[in-house]
């Protein structure tokens, strides 16, 4: 089996595991205890922030730990939204329609139950977000902005920086989700000028389960998930000490590693990237060329099912992914196919092929063989189908 779906989640670095280990038994202590097993725990948790921290170039205290990306995405956007309207009254929220369901779905969900009011931004055709589109839709009810700084299903970067700015010239919030974007892209907070961002471990070789957010010293957040006075009041629960350590070695190892794995996979993606389009009756690249995540390659093929591709990938050899919701029996495009304007017969057949660190020249060469014919078997059984 060949692994080609390292934006769904990565293996985890065996330095990682390694530094994680001892977490588990030997130093088991409960960070939040007096005596020297919680002092043990809390050191080791407070290297790790001081870790995380030199690596997004802010201060320690503008960390906190989380179960996950997605919640990192929740504790942002919701703990900044009730904190603005209780103070100013605002109750707007501005992002992309081409966001993660950690963003989309949490914003939903505010509209729904909290009265607040959601802004969706269009993306372009390559599903990038302009700044001055930012600039225009934001208005004195304007709460928060939420922009993804690279995209998860298309592989777009988002122009983050000049975004972050045009916030901050009108002093509204700006959130980057980053979880995708961590692997590859730089994360000093400071060049960014983002007020928070949202990162999450299993991206870049780190363990699932646990996650970050920055938050910038004087942004107005208010706890979700309340309980104890862990993370600085913000986020309440006993701290995953080996899960913390292993998400500061893992990011440590990305940002000491990052233009070694980019150089590794780029001209991989590329091969991949260029071959599809030049073997391939009627596909199309989404996203964009050059603004695009080094390991990531994204397709569309006109007229077919993308989960029925999957599963015959999946059948030779091939672990890849697709960016429509699997609804048995009636299939929809995701909402980024839709967002950057293509049609039903293109969107349902999506393919998403991406890289890593163990990908070969040789597990290339071997999905180039297969896909054509794959593509073209599916195309054929869809027709079929609706003889
Ligand atoms: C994976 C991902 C998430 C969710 O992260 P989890 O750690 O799986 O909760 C959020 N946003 C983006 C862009 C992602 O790629």
């Amino acid at each position: 089996m060949i692994y080609l779906d390292y934006s769904a989640t990565t293996p985890v670095d065996s330095r990682v595991l390694d530094a994680m280990t001892p977490f588990f038994n030997a130093s088991f202590g409960n960070p939040s205890s007096v005596h020297r097993y919680g002092q043990v725990a809390e050191s080791a948790v407070d290297s790790a922030r001081e870790m995380v921290a030199s690596m997004l170039n802010c201060r320690p205290d503008e960390i906190i730990f989380t179960s996950c990306g997605s919640e990192s995405d929740n504790l942002a956007i919701r703990g900044a939204a009730y904190a603005i309207r209780e103070r100013t009254g605002a109750k707007r929220i501005l992002a992309s329609r081409a966001e993660h369901p950690a963003v989309t779905n949490t914003l939903k969900h505010l509209e729904k139950y909290e009265g607040f009011l959601i802004e969706w931004l269009d993306v372009d055709e390559r599903g990038r977000v302009s700044p001055e589109k930012v600039a225009e839709a934001i208005c004195e009810d304007t709460a928060i902005v939420s922009v993804m700084y690279a995209n998860n299903e298309i592989g777009t970067i988002n122009p983050i920086k000049e975004i972050a700015k045009v916030c901050r010239s009108k002093n509204i919030l700006f959130h980057t989700d980053a979880v995708q974007a961590a692997a590859y892209l730089p994360i000093d907070v400071q060049s960014l000028g983002v007020d928070m961002m949202s990162l999450g471990a299993h991206k870049f070789y780190g363990p699932k389960g646990v996650g970050a957010l920055f938050v910038r010293k004087g942004t107005p957040l208010i706890s979700h998930l309340t309980g104890g006075g862990q993370e600085f009041n913000l986020r309440a629960g006993t701290q995953n000490v080996p899960y913390i350590v292993g998400f500061a070695e893992a990011l440590r190892l990305t940002v000491m590693e990052r233009e070694r794995r980019a150089a590794h996979v780029k001209p991989l993606r590329d091969r991949i990237i260029g071959a599809v389009l030049e073997t391939i009756p009627d596909s199309r690249l989404t996203g964009d060329w050059e603004s695009r995540l080094p390991h990531h390659a994204s397709f569309v093929f006109k007229d077919v099912d993308g989960n029925l591709l999957l599963a015959l990938l999946d059948a030779a050899g091939f672990a890849c992914s697709s960016g429509s919701a699997c609804k048995t029996g009636n299939p929809e495009p995701s909402e980024v196919m839709n967002a950057i304007g293509l049609s039903r017969e293109w969107g349902l057949g999506s393919l998403r092929v991406t890289l890593g660190v163990q990908t070969t020249p040789a597990d290339v060469d071997s999905f180039l063989k297969v896909l054509p014919g794959l593509v073209e078997k599916a195309r054929k059984l869809k027709l079929n189908r609706h003889d």
